[in-house]
């Protein structure tokens, strides 16, 4: 190519939504908004950052970054590559860029997400610096405003990254205690942990128009379902009829919106001090003007697929150790005792209590009280079965938001009753499916996740079978958390993940064993307090002897818990989830 036609290709651009040949200083003008047909383009941090904030007023937080390469993860590239490669090609440190600044004169603490950065991952980098941002607002006693734009988790960083929903989402719970506001916008497209923790439970969620957000990306829900996707799923428009997002808002009207929200908080706040409120002017129109867009506009969503041949995992393990896929087999096995079975086992005087008092009763989800050892407990866990006909009536032990919402109400219940919670996770994962979509899925586990992390009653978590990614973490913030020793807890199924950066599913045993999600892999990493040993012929083997273990367990760690003080508990649980992105920090100097 020549240099004349380099330069002409960096002038154009073509519309992805009607392929139109833009002139780029037009575009730029306009948002990014195409003029033709009003698709809004994906925007980069910096540039969606000069648009939302008042000139001169952006101030950087801090560069600091935590350990990048957490578990070692290597899939057909070592992590560390794939981290250099987004840092040259983006001229960013990491997916998520953080700042002070006035919008329309209002102080805010904001965290932009960048997609072009590893699909706008979450991984622990990410995790902390927005937990950093938030923490900021409320040193600063600013609302917090959150620009979202992610595939998921960040697959690399293992369940570490699958931490960072539970980190980011207490910082936005403290928030919330301190009465001062938090608004995520959701721009296209948001997925997966993001969707299920920060993207949803803020006070307010604005959805920039022909954005996407879900808990499951539709590729996924249509190969579990098998079935087409309803038109315009999971768009903003459609996120907006199902009641799952304050507004839809044009690219043109989104500064706008924003100070007016925040004009109306800053009023509650001035009240509630005793002051009149500061009128703020809206600096003078600096926003072009642009037709009406009701488009929805689709992309594929998720962070790119790597499509080299695959070599094994750079995960060793010691031989006295199981191979993780095998772990990963036995964790699934059919005859593996349930919940249920462990409640009858475990647990005396089990009473099932049902209902999310919404319009729905999960059975994937089971929960009542109970008694361990004399004492009173609220007992809640994901429902398999052993037989074909007992899983599908479970849904495989996958929640709807019905199921977490009732686990919700459990949770809550409990902690009124002065009750501790004890719960048994055992799920491939959330439901993937259009209805799960349409009630609110992402929401419905942000809010468990969230309401776990302030929850003023002792939370004592098992994972006893498959730890399936936001789904296992909706129940499973708690004040300790063990792992039966033939059970798996990771970000994302080995199959997904193989799916992903794998050529395909049949590298499923090297993602398991990249992913480091076994108990002792992620007793290691602090993501899991304590392994209760399974016998030799494992859970599914001696189900008597594991209950016997597990009951054992439970008390050795349960007990001293309901000596603590709750505002103690609480105190020490956010430790807990805090210290996931900080443990091994590095300056980011030399990085760029
Ligand atoms: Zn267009």
């Amino acid at each position: 190519m020549t240099a004349i036609a380099r330069r002409e290709e960096q002038l154009w651009s073509r519309c992805a939504g009607c392929a139109s040949l833009l002139y780029r200083k037009r575009l730029r003008r306009n948002l990014d908004v195409c003029p033709e047909c009003g698709e809004h383009a994906r925007l980069g941090a910096p540039e969606r950052l000069r648009q939302l904030v008042d000139p001169g007023s952006l101030r950087p937080l801090s560069d600091l970054l935590p350990e990048t390469d957490p578990i070692d993860f290597v899939d057909v590239l070592p992590y560390p590559h794939r981290l250099t490669a987004a840092r040259a090609s983006t001229g960013l440190a990491e997916a998520v860029v953080c700042a002070t600044a006035t919008i329309g004169g209002h102080p805010v603490a904001l965290a932009v997400m960048d997609f072009r950065f590893l699909g706008g991952s979450l991984g622990c980098a990410v995790g902390e610096l927005i937990t950093r941002t938030a923490e900021r607002a409320l040193d600063d006693r600013t609302p917090l405003v959150l620009v979202t734009a992610s595939g998921g988790a960040r697959m690399q960083e293992g369940a570490l990254s699958l931490m960072q929903m539970a980190t980011v989402s207490q910082a936005i719970a403290a928030l919330r205690e301190a009465g001062l506001l938090t608004v995520s916008v959701l721009t296209d497209p948001t997925y997966g942990g993001v969707a299920a923790s920060f993207a949803t439970n803020t006070d307010l969620v604005l959805a920039e128009s022909g954005a996407r957000m879900g808990f499951a990306g539709p590729r996924v829900i249509r190969q579990v379902t098998g079935r087409a996707l309803p038109e315009g799923f999971q768009t903003a428009d459609f996120l907006l009829r199902h009641g799952q997002v304050d507004m839809v808002v044009q690219r043109r009207s989104l500064r706008g919106r924003l100070v007016a929200l925040l004009a109306a908080t800053r009023v509650g706040r001035s009240a509630r001090a005793g002051h009149p409120p500061v009128p703020r002017q809206e600096p003078a129109s600096r926003r072009e003007r642009l037709a009406d867009d009701d488009a929805a506009l689709v992309r594929p969503a998720g962070p790119a697929a790597a499509v080299a041949p695959s070599p094994t995992s750079g995960a060793s393990q010691t031989p006295a150790v199981r191979d993780a896929w095998d772990t990963v087999r036995m964790a699934r096995h059919p005859a593996r005792p349930t919940t249920l079975d462990y409640l009858d086992s475990v647990f005396d005087g089990f009473v099932e209590l049902h209902g999310d008092r919404l319009g729905g009763d999960c059975p994937a989800i089971v929960g009542g009280v109970a008694r361990l050892a004399g004492r009173h407990v609220m007992v809640i866990g994901h429902q398999k079965g052993h037989s074909t006909a007992e899983l599908v009536a479970r849904n495989f032990g996958m929640a709807s938001p019905a199921g977490h919402r009732k686990a919700l109400r459990l949770m809550r219940l409990a902690a009124r009753l002065g009750l501790p919670v004890v719960t048994l996770v055992d799920t491939p994962g959330a439901d993937p499916g259009v209805s799960a979509e349409e009630q609110g899925q992402a929401a419905a586990i942000a809010e468990n996740i969230l309401t776990l992390t302030v929850l003023p009653t002792p939370v004592l978590a098992v994972i006893t079978g498959e730890g399936g990614s936001g789904g296992a973490l909706a129940l499973a913030v708690a004040d300790r958390v063990l792992m039966l020793e033939n059970a798996v807890y990771s970000v994302i199924s080995p199959e997904g993940c193989a799916a992903i950066l794998w050529p395909d599913r049949s590298a499923a045993p090297q993602a398991a064993r990249a992913l480091r999600l076994t108990a002792p892999d992620l007793c290691r990493l602090g993501v899991v307090d304590e392994v209760v040993p399974e016998p030799s012929a494992a859970a599914h083997g001696d189900p008597a002897e594991t209950a016997h273990r597990l009951r054992a367990a439970l008390l050795a760690n349960l007990l001293p818990l309901l000596d603590v003080p709750p505002a103690m508990l609480v105190r020490l649980r956010r430790q807990r989830f805090r210290r996931f992105g900080t443990t091994r920090g590095i300056n980011r100097a030399g990085v760029r």
